[in-house]
């Protein structure tokens, strides 16, 4: 049975297709929108077009960014030849929270998963590799320690190896199965700072 008016059903269904929103919270979000003054809902509906408008992969590293050229690869005091590798853009997030890695990124916006069905030509693996033809001198891998996050690691490194680029895998003292975004700034640094060579 619909207890409110069609639109505000609307409104509590659009939101509860949000990751993380279960039906509760949509209903408790969707009273909170109609609270608001007009104003404000606008600008919270036009934040949201603007960005998904406005949007897109860095062309260099893929990360998210409204820019052509996102502001981490643009910055020449960081070093361009050392590369890290990572599965999404709320990794390299976590990464430059930490302050302490000066080297750049690539984003695979995603990884492989042979029970998904994802496989290396599903990832940006293949830029990652056109990367590799300039001046690089490390490749850090800093995929997730979940059986994908791995299973991409295996296969990075495979690739990479021939080119005789040092090749390096962050430390373990990352949970596994933990992702990344939630692990705390001194794990994310002393996993960095501990890699190993693969
Ligand atoms: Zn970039």
């Amino acid at each position: 049975m619909d207890y409110y008016s069609s639109q505000i059903s609307r409104l509590i269904e659009q939101l509860s297709g949000l990751p993380g929103i279960g039906a509760k919270s949509a209903q408790r979000l969707a009273f909170h929108i109609l609270n608001m003054p007009e104003e404000n809902v606008e600008k919270l509906g036009n934040a949201m077009i603007e960005a998904r408008r406005n949007i897109h992969y860095c062309k260099e590293c893929l990360t998210l960014t409204d820019e052509e050229i996102c502001p981490i690869c643009r910055n020449e005091q960081r070093d361009h030849s050392v590369i890290m590798v990572v599965e999404n853009s709320r990794d390299l997030a976590a990464y430059e929270k930490t302050g302490k890695f000066d080297g750049v990124y690539h984003v695979l916006h995603g990884a492989i998963s042979p029970m998904l069905g994802i496989g290396p030509g599903d990832i940006r693996l293949k830029e990652l590799i056109h990367r590799l033809e300039g001046n690089v001198s490390e490749v850090i891998i800093a995929t997730n320690s979940s059986l994908e996050g791995e299973t991409t690691a295996m296969y990075i490194s495979k690739l990479v190896k021939p080119t005789g680029i040092k090749v390096t895998r962050i430390a373990s003292g990352v949970p596994v199965g933990g992702d990344l975004e939630y692990i705390d700034e001194v794990t994310l640094l002393r996993a960095l700072e501990g890699r190993v060579e693969l």
